[in-house]
């Protein structure tokens, strides 16, 4: 059957797709485009194939990987919700999408505006006073934070700050930015709620601290509820407090960094503002900071300049403690179009409504599975919830063979063994954009399965059975990686 084989078995000489007919007017000499020392000898070997054979290879290969257009995708931290697709349509817009550059600000007022007023409503959302959207991906953002923070210390002479906190419930990025911008990160350990301990924090709080950086909601899905003492204790310190925003979903309309007394925060359009996140594709880290942090921002900003026609224009005269321009342009442009139509669109109460369903899907999909597998810390949780598989792995099962087992009732595995201070960790974040059929759907997918382990624990340890490969020699897959042959 042709969907078994790959397009290189199906080739037969001179079967080809469809073609136009020529235009009927001379093309331009192939020598203009690409000099002859740069174009190829010999033809490329490439299959020769009708048009419906091509389609139906990349739609098989479509179903391959699992996808959020294809069904639930409960991934923990990642927020792999469904993204509207009009968002998609108005990001290719021509007047968006092809748009080069370099293009004089005179051409572009458009887009510079689109940039402007993205940022403003970032920053309000965010209550922080000024944002930057130059960074592109979360860790980016993370580092421009870090970045801000250690030209605000040298700006007051304050060389000697050098340490930055991290409680153990943050996401795993935020060490990794630390080490990377000259800090040395202090881990925090979380109290057995799986909060900060404020009485933990001051322990390690003296004037070698340069700041805390906190993921909020943390890991665990757990909001920060003493978030005004430590930033307090913080700032008292002489340090600053910096909020991974990442996961802004569970907060947007409900609470504000800035009001919780963060100075930064950075943001993932990639995950909560309509862009989908994973497979590596391109992501948007928007930083936002209180007012006596501005100038510490990336170059350009995109400003108005209200007395010269409200013209938009790139701000390059910012002063001399910019961290300067931490990418080419003006960042990931499209993603900024999606979350600006995704913002625009939904507006302050749909922005809520978002929070406020991504709490409720999660606290509901907690409570059915409570009673099946271990709740480590409590609910109320916010957008996502860790469960235990601990009980799961005295009868021989580890989370790990859980989240295979899933994939052969066609639903993405969670993130599994993270956070790192979960045994056997299960991560799930359903989103606010799954209906109550499928939360119930999963939930009562992951219930068979804790039946499963208890009568047939061979049948979850050797899943997945149907999915089109097997088990895969993750290590193997790693050092021998081969993205050709399907075996
Ligand atoms: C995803 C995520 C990040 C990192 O974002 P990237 O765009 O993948 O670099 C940081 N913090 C949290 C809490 C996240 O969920």
């Amino acid at each position: 059957m042709d969907a078994e084989k790959n397009i290189f078995e199906l080739s037969k000489p001179g079967r080809a797709g469809q073609m136009p007919p020529a235009a009927g007017v001379p093309d331009v000499p192939l020598d203009n485009l690409i000099p002859q020392e740069f174009r190829r000898a010999e033809d490329a070997a490439l299959p020769e194939i009708s048009e419906p054979q091509l389609v139906r290879h990349y739609i098989r290969l479509s179903t391959y990987n699992h996808h959020v257009d294809k069904a639930i995708y409960p991934l923990g931290s990642c927020t792999m919700k469904y993204n509207p697709k009009i968002n998609d349509r108005l990001a290719a817009l021509p007047g968006f999408a092809a748009l080069h550059p370099e293009l004089p600000e005179k051409h572009c007022q458009g887009a510079l505006q689109l940039l402007y007023e993205l940022a403003g409503d970032l920053a309000e959302i965010a209550g922080m006073d000024e944002v930057s959207v130059q960074p592109v991906a979360g860790a980016q953002g993370e580092m421009v934070g870090l970045l801000i923070i250690r030209a605000y210390h040298r700006k007051n002479e304050d060389r000697k700050r050098r340490k930055i906190i991290i409680p153990d419930s943050s996401h795993g990025t935020n060490p990794a930015s630390v080490a990377l911008t000259g800090f040395s990160a202090v881990p925090l350990k979380s109290g057995s709620d799986g909060l900060v301990d404020p009485a933990a924090l001051a322990k390690v709080l003296d004037d070698n601290t340069a700041g805390l950086m906190l993921t909020n909601p943390n890991t665990l899905g757990l909001f920060e509820k003493q978030i005004e003492k430590i930033t307090a204790m913080i700032h008292e310190a002489g340090g600053l407090v910096y909020m991974d925003g990442a996961n802004l979903n569970a907060m947007l309309g409900l609470v504000r960094p800035g009001d919780m007394g963060f100075d930064i925060v950075h943001f993932n359009l990639h995950k909560s503002f309509s862009t989908p996140h994973g497979g590596g594709g391109p992501g948007a880290g928007a930083v936002g900071v209180t007012s006596r942090l501005a100038e510490f921002l990336p170059t350009p900003r995109i400003a108005c300049a209200p007395l010269n026609g409200d013209k938009f224009y790139r701000r390059e005269d910012v002063g001399k403690y910019s961290i300067g321009r931490v990418q080419a342009f003006d960042g990931n442009f499209a993603i900024a179009v999606r979350a600006y139509a995704y913002i625009r669109s939904l507006g302050p109460e749909g922005l809520r409504q978002v929070a406020e369903n991504a709490i409720l899907n999660a606290n509901y999909l907690a409570s059915r599975l409570a009673g099946d597998y271990d709740l480590p810390y409590p609910l109320p949780c916010q957008h996502e919830f860790v469960l235990s598989a601990n009980r799961q792995k005295k009868l021989g099962v580890r989370a790990g063979e859980i989240a295979k087992r899933l994939l052969d009732f066609g639903v993405h595995a969670p993130t599994v063994y993270f956070p790192l201070i979960v045994p056997e960790a299960l991560m799930i974040e359903p989103t606010e954009t799954e209906s109550k059929e499928s939360l119930d759907a999963f939930a009562e997918i992951m219930v068979r399965i804790a039946r499963e382990v208890e009568t047939d624990p061979d049948l979850v340890n050797t899943a997945p059975h149907d999915t089109p490969f097997l088990r895969m020699d993750e290590a193997k897959a790693a050092r021998d990686l081969d993205l050709c042959q399907p075996t």
